[in-house]
């Protein structure tokens, strides 16, 4: 099937409508490189020539939104989907760069500078990633920078100053390993050279920003992939130390064998639970395991008091550097601590009951298929499916994401009201 006929209408009708008022639109970054490799993206961006205010003109504030403050762009609203259209950018000059106290002046801070087609392939972070595809014309696939033979040859290469480039932004070291693990792609030298020398750069990215990559990372059945990649690039220890520590230990293993699973589950199901403190759960269980002396092959670990403050604690020592909050904390705490009890299987109505319930059966679900044992233990207990949005019960479900539809009857939903 020609690409062209695998793109989302949707697309199809917002670039039209840019063009039809005077600006440039085309398809552009991950999704036309999924396009290329045969994979269905999980988003769509598209780049216009068209300002933020003026993508805002063309939908108005009924279907679409301005954005961000380091990086403004538009999120215009259609069929119950969102898809972020960004304006043309430039390199900064160096005036243009936002110096801060203590920056050493190149650390891009913002980017806003507004500027052509070709400019905006140079800004972006890999060849790969700064494809275009004319949706609406016919020009094609736009490539001024020798992205189709890198994708062709399974490449991730810099654009422009390999050092230069990751230093303006620590977290392109981050996006060029994620596109290792997902894709089995390998660096071009420079780039690896770069990854080793500066990885530890990555520290000066906001912890809020790395938390965000840290959840997109595990939200993809290949989230264990990618970690792997960073792991064997030298990157882990930077990104996240203390699962770099016990990457090799027994517990590192169990980690590793439970997000397998969940990435299989997650491939084979579209509706696997996106809830936050199910993956934190995820991730805490082997640590938790390890500090409660639960060494026995099989075996989780026997009940103790006053187990709950430290694991709390546990939570936030293993997830450093990531911002998670107490509340997070003890939901993901809550989760783990409900296993043992499925594992001795009495008081199942009680069990049953409690709000991390449904999160609960699932990971003792994930760990008892990383022991290799039947599923046939939880039968005895109250069927759950979680929910994709998921939280605990009467909880609200989340605003619309992209590529998720939050509603099924087709309507447009308006865009959520403007923060204060
Ligand atoms: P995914 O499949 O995860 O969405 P993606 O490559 O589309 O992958 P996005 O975060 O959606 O990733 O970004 C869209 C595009 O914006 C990228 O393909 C790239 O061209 C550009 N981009 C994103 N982050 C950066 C960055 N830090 N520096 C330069 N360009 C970037
Ligand atoms: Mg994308």
């Amino acid at each position: 099937m020609p690409i062209r006929d695998k793109i989302r209408p949707s697309v199809r009708r917002i670039a039209a409508q840019l063009v039809e008022h005077g600006h440039e639109a085309y398809l552009v970054g991950g999704a036309v490189r999924d396009l290329l490799l045969g994979i269905e993206p999980k988003d769509y961006d598209i780049a216009t020539s068209a300002s933020p205010e003026e993508v805002r003109d063309v939908f108005t504030r009924r279907r679409s939104r301005i954005i961000g403050r380091r990086f403004r762009l538009a999120h215009v609203y259609d069929h119950g989907e969102v898809y972020e259209v960004s304006t043309f950018r430039r390199e900064p000059t160096a005036e243009e760069r936002c110096v801060r106290e203590g920056d050493d002046g190149v650390m891009l801070w913002r980017d806003n500078s507004y500027g052509t087609l070709e400019e905006d392939a140079r800004r972006r972070d890999f060849t790969v990633n700064a494809l275009y595809f004319d949706v609406v014309g016919d020009r094609g696939i736009i490539d001024f920078v020798g992205g189709v033979e890198d994708l062709e040859n399974q490449t991730v290469r810099a654009i422009g100053d390999t050092a230069m480039r990751m230093a303006e932004d620590p977290v392109r070291l981050l996006r060029a390993l994620k596109l290792v693990g997902l894709y089995g792609f390998h660096l071009e030298a420079e780039l690896e050279r770069t990854v080793r020398e500066y990885g530890e750069r990555i520290r000066l990215a906001s912890t809020n920003r790395l938390f965000e990559e840290l959840l997109k990372i595990m939200g993809n059945a290949r989230g264990g992939a990618i970690l792997a990649a960073f792991h064997d690039h030298g990157f882990l220890h930077w990104f996240w130390p203390c699962l770099d520590r016990i990457w090799d230990e027994p517990a590192g293993e169990l980690l590793r064998a439970l997000l397998a699973e969940r990435g299989r589950r997650q491939a084979a199901d579209n509706n696997y639970p996106a809830s936050k403190a199910l993956l934190l759960g995820t991730l805490m269980l082997a640590p938790i395991r390890a500090e409660l002396g639960g060494g026995t092959p099989g075996q989780l670990w026997e009940f103790q008091s006053g187990i709950d403050h430290v694991c709390r604690n546990l939570v936030h020592e293993f997830m450093a550097p990531f911002p998670i909050s107490r509340f997070l904390s003890a939901r993901a705490r809550d989760i783990c601590m409900l296993l043992p009890r499925f594992e001795a299987g009495i008081k199942r109505g009680r069990v049953a009951r409690h709000p991390e319930y449904q999160y609960g059966y699932e990971l003792y679900s994930l760990w008892l298929a990383t022991q290799g044992e039947s599923q046939e233990s939880l039968a005895e207990w109250p069927q759950c499916r979680p929910s994709k949005s998921g939280g605990p019960r009467g909880r609200r479900p989340r605003s619309p994401r992209q590529g998720h539809r939050p509603r099924t009857d087709g309507a447009p939903v308006s865009p959520p009201e403007e923060s204060a």
